[in-house]
């Protein structure tokens, strides 16, 4: 056997494994080693912070190419009523449920207690004046925002530039339908190279997870695992009071249609997201469903594609729950009521960037969490606790994109039956 088959062989042991178990595995040495070695391991810091960096490169890029696709990828010749009708379900949806994550949040109060690490600067972040927060959502300079990591002009800006690139592909004028079609082609492009690059990187996950996780444990000792599962459970019974209140109630009292039906039609997209993670992956399961509870063709090949894409309630509930944990764990307190109010626009908007693939939505995570000035940087406790929700992302993903999902059939039954659309001779 020659040397560099025998070098492949020692390595590919580490990617053969499944990642989830992989990451779950950093995980659990990582509070293993935090808790036997103390101070005597935060020489593995680095490997940590090499993580943060890696992530942070691509959280600007994957912000705007994905927010321009996902905007562009609504076009105004397909709005319509029931795309308007569809759009503000969605996003009405996305902010209900943001709200729910950051009651959860406040009900459940999880926190990891490393407040005797927090670094001075993030605690010193008092809420910025609601005015001043509205009016910096326009740049003054895009490529400023982009470098600034404005989150909120950033998005702006990108949804504008999509919405605009949608409406010029479809203006008759065909120089101009080219273009777009270039620039939409192009940012296209650009995300899929950014997810690709984010399947590296999360290559790497388990080794940065178990460093980041080694030093909060060696620093803060075993009194911060109990609040792993506080967050796991605040998440889950966010999630279920999102399906039952939400849909089941829009879907009762708005719709007006039997719930028992609905739910024994959108429980094969909900296991199928369960187990999968990924929204896009589910959408041929999804698009069954919406078959079988007579939902006319036209109308779910068009929402459930769309809401795949920008339609992500438990991810909602997720940012929610988490940006309050890292919150209290780094600050000791959580978010004031404007802070709260923009977590709820950012998280709305951030679940039309959110990819419906797994893990998106801990990326996302980093932009929510640098709209209220808790940016995760390399050393600092933001990224500590930051690293702890990772740890455990693989099973918050599964309920996040089981809701997602379900969430995209809701919508789409709802506003299908409200338009008349919607064959109720299967309902019965
Ligand atoms: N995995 C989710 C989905 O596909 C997105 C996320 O990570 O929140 O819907």
């Amino acid at each position: 056997m020659s040397e560099r088959s025998s070098a492949k062989k020692w390595y590919s042991w580490y990617f053969d494994f499944n990642l989830l178990y992989r990451i779950l595995i950093g995980l659990v040495l990582g509070i293993i080693l935090g808790l036997v070695f103390k101070e005597k391991i935060l020489w593995i810091t680095p490997f940590g912070d090499l993580f943060v960096r890696l992530l942070k490169m691509i959280m600007m890029p994957i912000i705007v190419s994905t927010l321009i696709v996902g905007a562009s990828s609504v076009s105004p010749a397909n709005l319509g009523k029931v795309g308007i009708r569809i759009i503000i379900f969605y996003l009405l949806t996305s902010a209900v449920a943001v709200v729910i994550g950051l009651a959860m949040g406040v009900i459940f109060h999880p926190s990891a207690e490393l407040a005797n690490v927090a670094d001075a600067a993030a605690r010193d972040v008092t809420a910025p004046k609601l005015s001043a927060t509205l009016l910096a959502i326009v740049p003054t300079s895009v490529m400023q925002a982009i470098v600034n990591e404005t989150v909120l002009a950033v998005i702006f800006a990108a949804l504008l530039i999509g919405i605009a690139i949608s409406y010029l592909r479809i203006s008759g004028d065909e120089r101009k339908e080219k273009i777009a079609g270039v620039l939409y082609h192009f940012f296209d492009g650009v995300a899929e190279v950014m997810m690709l690059i984010i399947k590296g990187i999360m290559q790497y996950a388990p080794i940065g997870v178990l460093s980041l996780v080694a030093v909060v444990f060696a620093t803060n000792g075993p009194k911060v695992v109990g609040s792993l599962g506080i967050v796991t459970a605040a998440c889950f019974i966010g999630y279920a009071l999102h399906v039952i209140i939400v849909y089941g109630g829009l879907v009762k009292f708005y719709a007006r249609l039997p719930i028992k039906r609905f739910f024994r039609d959108a429980k094969d997209p909900f296991i199928t997201a369960f187990v999968t993670r990924s929204s896009n992956g589910t959408l041929p399961v999804t698009m069954e469903s919406a078959e079988n509870l007579g939902v006319h063709k036209d109308i779910y090949s068009f929402s459930l594609p769309l809401g795949a894409t920008i339609n992500m309630d438990g991810t909602a509930i997720y940012q929610g729950v988490c940006a309050t944990f890292i919150a209290l764990s780094v600050w000791g307190h959580g978010f004031s009521i404007s802070q709260m109010g923009i977590i709820v626009v950012t998280a709305t908007l951030a679940s039309i960037g959110t990819a419906g693939v797994p893990g998106a939505g801990a990326i996302m995570l980093l932009l929510v969490l640098d709209s209220v000035g808790l940016p995760v940087t390399a050393g600092s406790v933001v990224a500590g606790a930051y690293a702890m929700i990772l740890g455990i992302d693989a099973l918050l993903d599964m309920g996040r994109t089981a809701l997602n999902v379900t969430g995209d059939l809701a919508c789409t039954t709802i506003v299908a039956s409200k338009m008349k659309e919607l064959d109720t001779a299967k309902w019965k």
